[in-house]
């Protein structure tokens, strides 16, 4: 007899959230695809033969801890030079303000098993990360999203005689928009959490990935920088960080910083997920951050990105003006098109036809908005397949757009 597994669910499961990106992950391996679905970094990047030496030298000398159970809070020497470097702008880490995470993905959901629970309010952008909402939505939060310009959130709009207990931030490159934060609309959300008393969560992993205007101070440090000595005792900010796109996400390294108080929680929390990140990967991670090859990485990545979101920007002003209106981002990985009176399912089915795929813009909101736009990745494909694809997607949308509009109510 059919084992039926519906009568075994815990509640809970009615709100896992598939990622259609992972689904579409699937479809678009096919080599002739031409994929803007994914946020990889570009497989040329990877440091692959630093990993190979330092690989091979920490098992050779150091075995024995590399292979062994660790702490739960993480590899000690790499946790130190994730602190170094916040200390180096200001804000007064230690290593004991530092977990070291699998992937910055399961800081998230340590944040929505440690502060979400069921009607808990949560601001968040919107469009917003997937990930997040596929950690948190479990918990059945209050959610409110807030829209973007191209100054980030609209933080004027935020309702402020509704109680907040948490804002999700991405403040560089947003994903799925490109959008970032503005340097006034930083200091005043600080002051805002402060003054309201909500916590912020500050998720930040595309920073170094800039390739044009300046480089802008993380909440964090801004916080810190008001609250100098008082930043263990009276910070309101959880940042998120992680080695994925600046090294190679295979290896799931991320961290959280935050305020003892609030780390030691998420600590707690992690020991019943995975006991602590895989040591291997920590310490590879540690040996490329004292040589100085993530840093020594960084020119490759801008330039190799800088090129392709340029060429991606160029080809959409070709092939789409007049049929859609898209964000001009100064670094990340992601490019958010806006195609009004079209619907980006329909037109994503046309598309997987033609060997082109993206991601439609309803996947990056809680409550089914943004079937009119959609998110394009520029990391992954060389130049001349970003020029190929925009192309197809203008030919689509220019048959979308003498097609009889779908029934408005969709
Ligand atoms: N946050 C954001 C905004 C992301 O874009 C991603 C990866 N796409 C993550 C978190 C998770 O990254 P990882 O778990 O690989 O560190």
């Amino acid at each position: 007899m059919a084992t039926q597994w519906t009568d075994h669910w815990a509640a809970r499961t009615q709100h896992l959230k598939a990622s259609s990106i992972r689904e579409l992950l699937k479809l678009t391996a096919r080599p002739e695809v031409i994929s803007f679905a994914g946020g990889l970094p570009a497989t040329e990047t990877l440091p692959a033969q630093a990993i190979a030496e330092a690989c091979d030298r920490i098992l050779k000398t150091q075995a024995d801890r590399a292979l062994q159970y660790g702490p739960t809070e993480g590899y000690l020497a790499l946790r130190g030079h994730i602190a170094d470097m916040y200390r180096a702008r200001g804000v007064p880490a230690t290593a004991d303000n530092v977990l070291i995470t699998t992937g910055s993905q399961q800081g998230l959901d340590l944040i929505g098993r440690v502060l979400i629970g069921k009607g808990t309010p949560v601001v968040t952008e919107a469009p917003t990360y997937i990930g997040a909402l596929q950690a948190w939505l479990v918990s059945e939060p209050a959610m409110t999203g807030i829209p973007l310009d191209d100054d980030g959130m609209r933080i004027d709009l935020i309702d402020l005689n509704q109680r907040i207990n948490l804002l999700y931030a991405l403040p560089n490159f947003q994903n799925p928009s490109g959008v970032s934060l503005s340097m006034e609309r930083r200091e005043k959300l600080v002051d805002m959490a402060h003054r309201e008393r909500f916590v912020i969560i500050e998720d930040d992993p595309y920073r170094a990935l800039r390739y044009s205007g300046e480089d802008l101070p993380a909440l964090l440090e801004i916080e810190a920088a008001r609250l100098g000595a008082n930043w263990d005792s009276d910070g309101r900010i959880i940042h998120l960080g992680t080695f994925s796109k600046i090294m190679a996400p295979g290896l799931r390294v991320g961290w959280v910083i935050a305020p003892t108080t609030a780390l030691r929680m998420l600590a707690l929390a992690k020991q019943g997920a995975d006991l602590h990140s895989a040591m291997l990967s920590q310490y590879i991670a540690e040996e490329l951050l004292r040589e100085g090859i993530i840093e020594g990485n960084y020119p490759l990545l801008v330039r190799i990105y800088r090129e392709r979101r340029d060429t991606m920007l160029a080809a959409l002003e070709e092939h789409l003006t007049g049929l859609a209106e898209w964000t001009k981002p100064q670094g990340g990985l992601f490019i958010w098109v806006k195609v009004p009176g079209v619907d980006a399912h329909d037109l994503l089915a046309k598309a997987l036809e033609r060997n082109l795929a993206f991601v439609p813009g309803d996947n990056f909101f809680f409550d089914g908005r943004g079937r009119d736009a959609m998110r394009l990745n520029f990391s992954c494909m060389p130049p001349d397949r970003i020029r190929e694809g925009v192309a197809r997607l203008g030919a689509l949308l220019a048959e979308a757009r003498h097609e009889p509009l779908a029934s408005p109510a969709r």
